[in-house]
């Protein structure tokens, strides 16, 4: 229903009705899914602005559904959400990246660097530790995307010591979304993440609007002048990422360069780089 002032609301109800229906179905099958295994990563690879290698590869959940084929995030993220069940997606997919990214190594594929989103829940979660203790990190080779959001609360004791054990473990810490949020930028470069990734929404109109050139070439200069890198998402033409190049942008991501794809396909296209 939705409010339309004092004491009116208007009802959608057939259409609601079965929006409703659809997702308490999801529900029910993806404590199913997480059980059956049919949650898995794709893959998203970043690119060096300048010489345009291969730095990194961001890791998208995805959900095999045993009918409706390959679910994006947005059909089962808030679900897992109000589930509690977020935090352990966050991990499942770091282990089954950390798997791929060991199968590239032992196939002699120079392994892109892992970029896992990492849930508020999760990055609170004082249980983290022992859990990223168990598995096999190497030291630079896996980083942790984070919302600004998550930084507002700074005076939780769980995330700032956390975020001093990735530290240890020489994880990166990037900031998802950057741009977007209510934090501060003096706030959030106090934390000395490794990265900045500048949001899409920002990114976007770079090619036809000066003021966001303006302000991505802002955002990149007193992020460099603390030593902090600059990653664009969204980059989706061939002039966006000449232009952020040109801006002394670090990595650059987007369809533009490359779709999120399967471990096989991803696999088939890091060989055909080496050969190359
Ligand atoms: P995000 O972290 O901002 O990830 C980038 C999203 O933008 C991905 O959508 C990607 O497919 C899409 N994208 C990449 N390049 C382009 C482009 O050039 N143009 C446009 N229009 N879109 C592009 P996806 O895979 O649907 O993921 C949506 C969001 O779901 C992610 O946004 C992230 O916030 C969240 N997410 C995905 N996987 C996980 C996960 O394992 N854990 C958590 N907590 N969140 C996740
Ligand atoms: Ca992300
Ligand atoms: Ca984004």
């Amino acid at each position: 229903a939705k409010y339309l002032g004092r004491n009116r609301y208007e009802f959608y109800v057939p259409a609601s009705r079965t929006l409703l229906a659809d997702s308490n179905r999801l529900s029910s099958e993806l404590l199913r899914a997480l059980e059956n295994d049919e949650i898995f990563p794709q893959y998203q690879l970043q690119f060096d602005a300048r010489t345009r290698n291969v730095v990194g590869a961001e890791c998208l959940a995805r959900w095999r559904h045993p009918t409706r084929g390959i679910l994006g995030p947005d059909k089962f993220l808030t679900i897992a959400e109000e589930y509690g069940v977020l935090a352990q997606i966050d991990g499942l997919i770091l282990e089954k990246a950390l798997i791929d990214q060991a199968a590239w190594r032992a196939e002699g594929i120079a392994p892109p660097k892992i970029s896992v989103n990492v849930s508020a829940r999760r990055l609170t979660d004082p249980d983290l530790a022992r859990g990223l203790s168990d598995l096999d990190i190497k030291p630079g080779t896996v980083s942790f995307e984070l919302l600004e959001s998550v930084f507002l609360d700074r005076q939780d004791a769980a995330v700032m010591s956390n975020l001093d054990m990735l530290r240890r473990l020489a994880i990166d810490i990037e900031i998802d979304d950057f741009g977007t949020g209510h934090a501060s930028i003096v706030g959030l470069l106090n934390l000395k993440p490794t990265t900045l990734k500048i949001d899409r929404q920002l990114i976007e109109h770079v090619p036809d609007s000066q003021e966001q050139r303006i302000l991505v070439k802002s955002i990149i200069q007193i992020a460099r002048s603390l030593g902090i890198k600059v990653t664009a998402e969204g980059v989706e033409t061939e002039e966006h990422a000449r232009i952020l190049s040109r801006l002394g942008c670090d990595v650059l991501q987007g369809y533009g360069l490359a779709r999120p794809k399967s471990f096989e396909d991803v696999t088939q296209m890091l060989r055909d780089k080496k050969s190359a």
